[in-house]
Parts: C-alpha cells; structure tokens; sequence
C-alpha cells in the first residue's frame, strides 16, 4: 500500500513538475540536464586546460601546460582543474546555485566537476571546501561550495569534512587589484581546531563554485600547507577567464 501511494505520488511529482532546464527554465526531457540553448550556451573545459588553473590554452601552451597568468604569479596550490568557463550558461547555473536555493542542482554539477578533477579526486585524502562566513551563510542558508564538496566525495569514495577551514573574518570580494585582494586575504582562514589533527601529511582537495583571481583558494591553501598538508589541489565548478583571450 505503502509502496502504491509512493510510487503514485513519484508520478504526480514528474506530471506537476516535469524535468527543468537547470541554466534556464526551459522544460528538458533529460532529468538534470540541460536544454538545447543552453547547453550550445555552456562552454565545458575539454581538451588542454592550465594544471594550475584549469583555464583552457589555446595555440602554444608550452611544454609546462601553464597559462600565462599562473606562470608569472604561481598560485599556492598544487594542481587545479575546473569544469566549465563563467560565461553564458555556466555563468547563470553558478549565480542560481549561490543565489537562487537550488540544492537539486548539486548533483548534475558536481558529476561535471568531478569528471573535470579526476585525478585530483582519485587521489585526495580528504575534501574541503572553501567556507563562507557565517554572517554570509546566515542570508544564503547553505555554502554552494560545501554541498558541492559533500556530493564529490560521496560519489569518489573519499572523506569530506565541510569544516575543516573557517573563516576568520569576512573579507570584501571588492577589494581592487590582485595584490589587494591578496592581502585582504592574508590570515583570512584558520583550520578548525577539533580538526587540527586531519591535514598534516594529507592530500587535500579545496572546492570552490567559481575560481577567479585564485587569492581566496591560494589563502586556503597556505593555510593548510602551514598546517602541514603534504599537497593541497583546487578544483571549481566554473573558471572565470577573459573571453577575448579565449576566442569564444
Ligand atoms: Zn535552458
Ligand atoms: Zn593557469
């Protein structure tokens, strides 16, 4: 009976709310998916990408396979990988994901990241996530970046502690320039004491929706190289990058 009146509600649910578009609101048939336009619209990082950065190269890369920006200032840590460009598409499913209370997006994304950071993955001992402050996490109910990391490592087999960084204070994401941002982050993050024990020795994979100048990740990662790490990589949902430089 039970099982009847579960099934049956199963079906009302996919009538009611049949499969949305997850950049637009387009119905789709694929459940979590995408629509046509959108996924024409969704720039996925294929092909060879930055192994710091994961910013697509284009022409001569190089033997180093290292953009030109990580070349000149190398960011803190390891290796770095992401799944699409922030453009487009992949722009919207970010801000929805930040903004707009869509948990059911976790899932489909983090199955791009994760095909993105393989290796990465694969290798990581444990996986953190960049944190927000609590006063951001009061108005925004979740950190995007935290439930993308519970779902990575649930799906790779490997342990995930979405507090194992805190803040210590809020920083202004406006702050200009690079080395202003730089030192705006500077003692940002802390690791929390009753982990203090979990990263010395460690692989550790950082998570973040969206890599820009890479001052937040690279604060992250001093911090838990401070604290030992034997190797600290990064993987994002999307990367932002200069579209003129892409030939998009
Ligand atoms: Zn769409
Ligand atoms: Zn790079």
């Amino acid at each position: 009976m039970l099982h009847t009146l579960t099934a049956l509600a199963g079906r009302v649910v996919d009538t009611v709310y049949p499969p949305r578009c997850l950049a637009c609101t387009a119905a789709t048939d694929a459940a979590r998916g995408l629509c046509p336009a959108c996924w024409a619209d969704t720039h996925f990082i294929a092909g060879t990408a930055c192994r710091k950065c994961g910013v697509p190269l284009v022409g001569d890369a190089g033997a180093e396979d290292v953009c030109e920006s990580c070349a000149r200032h190398p960011p803190a840590w390891d290796r770095g990988a992401a799944a699409l460009l922030y453009a487009g598409a992949g722009r919207r499913m970010v801000l929805a994901l930040k903004h707009g209370d869509r948990l059911d997006m976790v899932r489909p994304l983090a199955a791009w990241m994760a095909r993105a950071g393989r290796t990465l993955l694969a290798e990581a001992d444990v996986v953190a996530p960049v944190p927000l402050h609590w006063r951001r996490l009061v108005t925004r109910r979740y950190n995007q970046s935290a439930e993308l990391a519970r779902r990575l490592g649930r799906d790779a087999g490997r342990p995930v502690v979405p507090d194992l960084l805190a803040r210590r204070r809020a920083t202004s994401p406006q702050s200009g320039g690079r080395d202003g941002r730089a030192a705006n982050q500077a003692g940002a993050f802390a690791i929390a004491p009753r982990h203090a024990g979990l990263v010395a020795g460690k692989r550790v994979l950082l998570v973040d929706d969206v890599l820009t100048s890479g001052a937040t990740l690279s604060a992250c990662a001093d911090t838990l190289r401070a604290a030992g790490a034997a190797g600290v990589d990064a993987l994002a949902l999307a990367r932002v990058a200069f579209e003129d430089s892409l030939g998009l």
